[in-house]
């Protein structure tokens, strides 16, 4: 497996700490308001990678925190006049029910901010004592970049200060402004401010990230996690400020990896809340299924940025439609083994930093050759056992292909008009049994008038969306 290490800023060949198992930390969302697109996009890329490693024999366990303690959720509570924890359970809920809508796996460990806070508190008391951090008369605590000789190693980029300080206030007790917030003093209800033997206050963005990983990896001497992710906007400040933390108190490196996805943009601009152009997970579920979209926003290499358009979108579905219509002509059969040829191209592919466009003309292709041979011997059976079996390692792969394909035709039609048709093919059942032909081939002709076609099956009648 070769990945792309934004560090090393190149395909680097994987190697794992532990032979054959792999721990992944990848950086969630901080739980406010509901999931946009560019969560959807690190989550997807993640899940590709973890499943990749997966089919390639690995161990995998996936971390991916919830940041339920923050100055937004701060502010959400005030103007809310909810508790955190409505604010942050109910966000928490949302974005698994939109991953899960998605087919994103869930994560194997997924911590809160607000349950780690005592491996936080041990990290930064640790960071204290070897002098690396300092407490200021309010009782802040802020992390000395001064200290490490290797600040900046993880994003090449130390002197953007301005971004350094952006989610923390600036204060005149800093030594040096690149310094960040570790622990951030406050005054409040007990749910928004935590006691601590440095003040009652909360934690920094920054280091709930390694006070976690710490807490659920054992790691090595050089390394506690193989694999670092993230969207590429966190390569600095947080990403970095991570690592520094973490060497600092420890002595080797937080990741041997480090992994970012691409932006999302949405009509040519970068999807960002501040430009107000944000795209939330549950209105493009409302506008497609999760699962044609799960299609599309894997279409596109993780690191590339992706670019939202529905005429994208609908390309990419017409590829999704070929996988299903294939699977129609194989529905009653039962699988045996993939193809080996053609799973060794897929793994392959993803191999190669998941290259997923080479994956997916691979995908093509077994559909073409498919479809030929079905056309030459339509009643093979190991053939279409093959075929099964094929989808199914597409499925358990990419996470498409995995609906019942009459049900995925029929995708897009309201439940009302559902009712309608089957109402109507089951009067028609009644006039083909009495022999009323006359009757059954009118209402076929107004079943299609609904736009609907029907097949009629050893199993009974089936039908879907023309
Ligand atoms: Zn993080």
């Amino acid at each position: 497996m070769y990945l792309y290490d934004s560090v090393e800023r190149k395909k680097v060949l994987f190697e794992p700490i532990f032979p054959k198992k792999v721990s992944i930390y990848v950086c969630g969302a901080t739980v406010y308001d509901d999931a946009h697109l560019g969560h959807a996009r690190s989550a997807l890329s993640f899940d590709i990678l973890s499943r990749t490693l997966k089919a390639l024999g690995y161990e995998v366990t996936l971390c991916k925190n919830f940041t339920d303690i923050d100055d937004k959720i701060v502010k959400k509570v005030r103007e809310t006049g909810k508790s955190l924890k409505e604010i942050t359970s109910y966000y928490i809920d949302r974005y698994l029910s939109d991953m899960e809508a998605l087919g994103v796996k869930r994560a194997d460990i997924e911590p809160k901010a607000t349950e780690s806070l005592d491996a936080i508190e041990s990290l930064i008391s640790k960071l204290i004592e070897k002098d690396i951090a300092y407490i200021t008369s309010s009782g802040d605590v802020y992390f000395d970049t001064s200290k490490d000789s290797k600040y900046g190693k993880i994003s090449h980029q130390v002197v953007d200060d301005s971004k350094n300080i952006s989610r923390i206030e600036i204060d005149n007790e800093k030594r040096n402004i690149k310094d960040f917030a570790l622990w951030k003093s406050c005054s409040g209800d007990e749910d928004i401010c935590f006691s601590s033997k440095f003040s009652r206050g909360r934690p920094g963005w920054h280091i709930e990230c390694s006070a976690m990983i710490e807490k659920h990896f054992k790691g090595n001497r050089e390394y506690s996690i193989d694999i670092h992710g993230g969207g590429a906007d966190l390569l600095f400040p947080h990403h970095e400020n991570e690592a520094s933390q973490s060497r600092c108190a420890s002595g080797h490196e937080l990741a041997k990896y480090w992994l970012h996805n691409g932006f999302v943009n949405i009509n040519g601009e970068k999807m960002s809340k501040s430009l107000g152009n944000s795209f939330f997970i549950k209105d493009a579920l409302r506008e497609y299924n999760g699962e044609i979209l799960r299609n599309y926003l894997i279409s596109v290499h993780y690191r590339n940025d992706f670019n939202f358009n529905e005429e994208d979108l609908l390309i990419s579905k017409k590829r999704l439609d070929r996988l299903y219509r294939l699977k129609k002509r194989v529905v009653t059969t039962k699988a045996s083994q993939p193809n080996s040829k053609f799973k060794k191209n897929l793994l392959n592919s993803l191999s190669d930093d998941l290259n997923i466009s080479r994956a997916l003309a691979y995908i093509d292709e077994m559909i073409s050759n498919s479809n030929d041979r079905l056309d030459i011997n339509p009643k093979d059976k190991s053939l279409k056992r093959e075929i099964v079996a094929n989808i199914k390692f597409i499925s358990e792969l990419l996470g498409i292909g995995r609906e019942e394909p009459f049900s995925y035709f029929q995708i897009g039609i309201d439940r009302d008009l559902k009712f309608k048709i089957e109402d109507l093919i089951s009067k028609r059942d009644i006039a083909k049994k009495s022999r009323d032909y006359i009757l059954a081939d009118s209402i076929r002709k107004e079943i299609l008038s609904l736009g609907v076609s029907i097949m009629d099956t050893h199993n009974g009648t089936v039908w879907e969306k023309i």
